[in-house]
């Protein structure tokens, strides 16, 4: 039987950010990749704070020359309301910008860069089933042929995402508060594109805050355009090859036309009920890492984030704890992990109540409030000196009813 330091399920950007950096530390580790690359993968609007986690796994060089869109900023608009964030406003100091990808042509280079660092990844393998234990892990897998292998490991990253393979196999799952929502898109030819727009994701709120467009723009020239709502709306838009979705996105008045002779480069596609949570995210030999632990909702694009956040943290931990020393997997991993996650939850809470709304789109948003905001919509949501990060659970909510009572107030007059 094959032996390795450390086995990853799945080359996703969670996986292969773990992978190469742990390569870095000199250990032996293997991705088991279920696809074969280069395949489709929704999640294509990154955050700048994703930058990072690539420069430290050592993949940021990799990804450069693709010419991949740029993205400085996020521009939410409804009716004629509309905000724009400038990343490089933003609070924190990090990353003021970062890219828009097809996730094939993404995850591909990640995949390919990680290889090229010595990574032994192996595509059309599907981890079948894990047993764990305190040094050794084993792993069976499946081939494209399907032959049955088994690997041992001394440690395990479950980077499996949608997959879920570890949550699934210990029972690891459990429900999402969240109401059940899907979204339905495609990519589109977008000859009406403002500059404005191309480096933007621009998100149309709709339907009194409960649905919402995303349009994000690629380098040529294309753009995926997505309608995400509750679970009966999007069955609907996605009935007979996604009728109403094309013809919502041609006539819908906010888009001002700029869908409206475009040719869908494929059938729209729709996913529905992604919201997940997880009970722990570590097991004596393993850990979790990216949309294997919790994923809430597409609203602000943290999605990636959270995946190459997560894979780099698990890998310095794994380290760590290959090192000899007494992890602290709840303390340094999962609190780690889940603060970030619920300061996110708070602002999909406030999306869907609309107090989000109701401060972007205030007549007047003091600056120092809205550059606080633009770094949660950065990405950094671990920097505590920042009061929309700290207070995350009580400050939209409060600032919204102030606004509205001001609004109110001065209604009256
Ligand atoms: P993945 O990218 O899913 O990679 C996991 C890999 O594991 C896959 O390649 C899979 O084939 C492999 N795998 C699965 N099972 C097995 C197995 N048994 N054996 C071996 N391999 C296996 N995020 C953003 O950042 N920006 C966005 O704009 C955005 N938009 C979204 C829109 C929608 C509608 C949804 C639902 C999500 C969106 N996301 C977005 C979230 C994003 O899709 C995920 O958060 C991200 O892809 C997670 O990355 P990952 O590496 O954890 O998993």
């Amino acid at each position: 039987m094959r032996t390795v330091d450390v086995v990853v399920i799945g080359a996703g950007p969670a996986g292969t950010v773990a992978a190469s950096y742990l390569k870095k530390q000199g250990y032996d580790v293997i991705i088991l990749e279920k696809e074969k690359f280069p395949r489709f993968q929704i999640g294509e609007s990154l955050l700048p704070c994703c930058m990072e986690h690539l420069d430290q796994s050592g993949l940021l060089d990799a990804v450069v020359p693709k010419n991949f869109q740029k993205k400085t900023g996020a521009a939410f608009m409804k009716g004629d309301k509309r905000c724009e964030f400038f990343f490089e406003e933003q609070y924190t100091s990090g990353w003021t910008w970062t890219w828009q990808v097809k996730r094939a042509d993404f995850d591909l280079t990640l995949a390919e860069a990680t290889r090229a660092k010595g990574v032994d990844v192996n595509f059309e393998c599907e981890v079948l089933n894990v047993t764990c234990s305190k040094d050794r892990q084993i792993v069976d897998y499946k081939d494209i042929d399907g032959n049955i292998f088994t690997l041992e490991s001394k440690f395990i990253i479950d980077s499996s995402g949608y997959g879920r393979v570890l949550p699934r196999l210990f029972d690891l799952s459990k429900p999402s508060a969240f109401t059940p929502r899907g979204a339905v898109f495609s990519h589109l030819e977008d000859k009406n594109r403002t500059k404005e727009a191309s480096n933007n994701i621009f998100v149309h709120s709709f339907d009194n805050n409960k649905s919402w467009i995303w349009a994000i723009p690629f380098s040529d020239g294309s753009t995926s355009v997505g309608i995400v709502g509750d679970k009966e709306k999007v069955e609907e838009l996605a009935e007979n090859n996604g009728e109403k979705y094309k013809k919502f996105i041609r006539e819908f008045k906010d888009l001002n036309g700029r869908f409206v002779n475009s040719e869908l480069k494929w059938e729209p596609k729709h996913i529905l009920g992604y919201s997940v949570g997880v009970k722990q995210m570590y097991g004596e030999g393993f850990v979790l890492s990216g949309n294997s632990t919790e994923f809430l909702d597409p609203i602000f694009s943290s999605g990636v984030t959270f995946a190459t956040a997560s894979g780099l943290l698990s890998a310095k931990m794994t380290h760590r704890h290959l090192q000899g020393e007494n992890v602290d997997w709840k303390k340094d991993y999962e609190d780690v992990v889940q603060g970030g996650i619920n300061v996110f939850r708070s602002y999909v809470t406030g999306w869907y109540s609309g107090d989000f709304q109701t401060i972007v789109f205030a007549d007047q948003i003091q600056n120092d409030i809205k550059n606080q905001i633009c770094s949660v919509l950065a990405g950094y949501v671990w920097d505590q000196s920042n009061p929309f990060v700290k207070k995350h659970d009580t400050i939209l909510p409060t600032l919204a009813k102030v606004i509205k009572m001001k609004e109110k107030s001065l209604n009256k007059e």
